[in-house]
């Protein structure tokens, strides 16, 4: 047992909302965790918000930690784990968020046979309502993956993936709360065009969004038998579902995910 549970390498926006989730849920103590961080500035704000202990050397965060958090950005993680070189032991366990960087390259990096499990959350994650996929290193068990899924559990969704499916969790998921933007942004105009004011359009497209994923998560029917049963023969929703097919939105969602994916492969 080392110092603190649970160590993170960089203390931004993710790792705030991990540390958040797990500070709010009871997964962890304050006490349990510690976070390292270039910035002065975020030290200090995450040391406020959340009690922990934040400090500016990352080997002392790997020290004194049983599970070490990798949550700075994938083009600096190279040098920050090179810079860690020696630091880990084989007992310890390795979480990194760092999108796009294998299991294997980390492993490769820190040199002893360790735990690694590569983490992908999305940005609603910082409000707890992430979709969180994980995959497991060549080292990593079945065991941690269940740890991790319990740990990750009070900031969304948690799925385990194969890793080569990485990159279309990264075309679905993670660029996925861009994409229900343009379409809510979409739905606003068009409450606005036919005379909604801007906020009462607002209001009523996130609400519909919100509540129809609710609906969807909490039935067990298809979302195509979903879909019809607000599709009268004849109705309002009909000429919308006709405009939207015309239009190509399925094909289009479709193909952005596709792209995305292939994007993420080439990275
Ligand atoms: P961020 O910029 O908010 O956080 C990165 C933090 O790392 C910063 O506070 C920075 O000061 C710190 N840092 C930089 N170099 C450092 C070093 N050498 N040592 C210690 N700390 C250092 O970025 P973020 O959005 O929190 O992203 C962090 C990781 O999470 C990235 O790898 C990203 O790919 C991954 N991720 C983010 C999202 C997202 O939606 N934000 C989604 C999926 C994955």
């Amino acid at each position: 047992m080392s110092e603190y549970k649970l160590g993170f390498i960089g203390a931004g926006s993710m790792a705030e909302a991990l540390i958040s989730g797990l500070i709010d849920s009871g997964k962890a103590s304050s006490k349990q965790i510690i976070a390292s961080d270039i910035t002065e500035e975020r030290r200090e704000l995450i040391e406020m918000e959340y009690g922990i202990k934040t400090i500016s050397d990352n080997q002392e965060v790997v020290a004194k930690s049983d599970y070490v958090i990798l949550a700075v950005k994938p083009q600096v993680i190279g040098g920050v784990l090179e810079e860690l070189n020696g630091s880990f032991t084989k007992d310890q366990k390795v979480f990194s968020i760092a999108a796009g960087v294998s299991t294997a390259k980390i492993e490769e990096i820190i040199g002893v046979n360790i735990s690694v499990v590569r983490i992908m959350p999305n940005t609603p994650a910082l409000v707890k309502e992430g979709a969180i996929a994980y995959s497991l290193g060549s080292y990593a068990s079945q065991e941690l993956g269940e740890e991790v899924e319990e740990l990750l559990n009070p900031i969304g969704t948690v799925v385990q993936v194969k890793e080569k499916l990485m990159d279309v969790v990264t075309g679905l998921s993670g660029s996925g709360p861009a994409y229900v933007l343009l379409v809510l942004e979409a739905l606003v105009a068009g409450g606005i065009k036919m005379g909604l004011s801007q906020k009462k359009a607002k209001d009523l497209a996130i609400q519909t969004l919100i509540g129809t994923a609710k609906l969807a998560a909490e039935s067990d029917q298809h979302l195509a038998a979903l879909k019809d049963q607000v599709t009268s023969p004849a109705g309002t929703t009909a000429e919308g579902l006709y405009k939207l097919e015309e239009a190509g939105l399925r094909a289009g969602l479709m193909e952005a995910v596709i792209a995305a994916t292939e994007r993420s492969k080439e990275l």
